[in-house]
């Protein structure tokens, strides 16, 4: 008796340990592979192919409605315009703003997220009007995000077209305030925990994607001194001193290459006139890593380096942080069916996908709730948050079609 219980157990513990489906990248690649020659996949593609022009105009009509995070409101309703003539199952807006958008699946697959954010970094009225030239597209906003708003729009039309029935449930979430709190994705991410199987925050990219967060501090450390004139009795010194020797030390600090890690001072000041000696030096220091030891380390020794040389002047240290954002780095994300699936996508299409972990996005939020997930993009753009702002266009096709794969092969064939 004894003996076969434990043989139970045994084949048990077996069982439990050997998980239902682990697939190689290269056996998901065949599966992909194999799911894209497929005839409605093709006439999905063909409907993007036969499109172009549409797409383009589309993505300049949303570009040119300026939406800075916070007032997303104009963009949004548009949008939602558009999203109502797509027969979906669900459209409304959630409690933060983001526009959620469903396409059911037949039932029995995962729920899949792909998410986009409507904000722009832009000044609210500004005039934007985008131009054409050498196969770009230039207008501020253009990429970052409407390229991606835009590449859920058109998939969503073409999975339509060709009578795409995915088993899972596709969610679209259109977000706001990405560039500035996160304060869309979160609420979402918050609300739906347990909801959701892999999270997709479409975001830059084109030819590779993330599956993790960098962690990224900012703060602004102050020497706090006496002050005086210039002609005062010297020292006590400026509290300019004290910062000068901390700023050349703390650069003498070895940040890693590996995990990923940067270290910046990019702004500071001082007295306001030349002839005093400043009662309050302060500087900026912007920490990154995708390792929040690494960031808790650094964070340590900046410290202890700011209160030597505090102690050595004879003034206080003060330290305000700005903000901070943890690493969202979730254990077994990189070797998820997700990021396989995601990684096989790619091949699949013909890229050779490079793979980071230093993302920073939308896609951080959903890590920090534990949900499984990645981010990528639809095409090539430059210059982001900057007025140049440009795309280009011949790619967007193709990495529409990348999404709409990936939207097809998760929700189709995961589990
Ligand atoms: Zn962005």
């Amino acid at each position: 008796m004894r003996r076969r219980i434990s043989l139970l157990t045994f084949i048990l513990i077996l069982c439990s340990f050997t998980p239902a489906q682990v697939k190689t990248v290269a056996e998901y690649t065949d599966q992909v592979q194999a799911l894209s020659n497929r005839a409605d996949l093709k006439t999905a593609g063909d409907y993007i192919e036969r499109n172009h022009a549409e797409i383009l105009r589309e993505w300049i009509a949303i570009t040119e409605i300026n939406a800075p995070s916070g007032h997303e409101q104009e963009r949004a309703k548009y949008i939602e315009g558009l999203l109502r003539g797509y027969h979906l199952d669900d459209v409304h807006f959630d409690s933060a703003g983001n526009l959620v958008a469903v396409r059911k699946g037949t039932g029995g697959g995962p729920v899949i997220v792909f998410d986009a954010h409507m904000d722009t970094v832009f000044q609210p009225g500004l005039q934007i009007k985008a131009t054409v030239r050498d196969g770009k597209v230039y207008a501020p906003g253009i990429g970052d995000d409407t390229r991606n708003v835009e590449a859920l729009l058109a998939t969503i039309r073409a999975l339509n077209e060709a009578k795409l029935k995915t088993r899972g449930d596709l969610v679209f979430v259109f977000t706001v305030e990405e560039e500035t709190t996160f304060k869309g994705v979160g609420n979402y991410v918050k609300e739906n925990k347990g909801k959701i199987d892999h999270y997709v925050a479409l975001d830059g990219g084109y030819e590779g994607f993330t599956y993790a967060g960098i962690g990224i501090n900012w703060y602004r450390h102050h020497f706090i001194g006496p002050g005086g004139h210039t002609r005062s009795r010297t020292p006590p010194y400026s509290a300019t001193l004290p910062l000068a020797r901390a700023i050349a030390r703390i650069y003498e600090l070895k940040v890693p290459a590996s995990p990923s890690s940067n270290l910046n001072i990019g702004m500071l000041g001082g007295s306001e006139v030349v002839n005093a000696k400043a009662s309050d030096a302060w500087f900026t220091v912007d920490l990154r890593s995708t390792s929040n030891d690494v960031i808790a380390d650094l964070e340590q020794k900046i410290a202890a380096i700011l209160d030597e040389e505090a102690k050595r002047a004879g003034v206080t240290v003060k330290t305000d942080v700005i903000s901070s954002s943890p690493a969202a780095v979730l254990p077994g994300n990189r070797e998820s069916n997700l990021v396989k699936i995601a990684e096989a996508v790619h091949r699949a299409m013909g890229f050779d996908p490079p793979i980071g972990n230093a993302g920073s996005n939308n896609s951080s939020a959903a890590l920090l709730q534990g949900i499984t997930s990645i981010s990528t993009g639809a095409g090539p753009c430059n210059d982001s948050h900057a007025l140049t702002e440009n795309c280009e266009i011949e790619p967007l096709y193709r990495g529409i079609k990348k999404i709409l794969l990936l939207e097809v092969a998760l929700a189709g064939l995961t589990q």
